[in-house]
């Protein structure tokens, strides 16, 4: 099971953080942009949608 801990992106401005590694959009996120933790925001859809498929 790859995971790793929340993670959320800074810019654009972020309204979810992601804590699945095979979330396309986590992925995406660019280094510089990369913040840890979860910045006490909502878990993105597709990462839900990836733990719910025990992914
Ligand atoms: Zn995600």
């Amino acid at each position: 099971m790859p995971k790793r801990g929340p993670w959320y992106s800074t810019r654009p401005v972020a309204t979810k953080h992601h804590d699945n590694s095979l979330c396309i959009e986590g992925n995406n996120i660019e280094d510089r942009n990369l913040a840890r933790g979860t910045g006490k925001l909502p878990l993105c859809r597709r990462c839900a949608e990836l733990n719910a498929a025990g992914k």
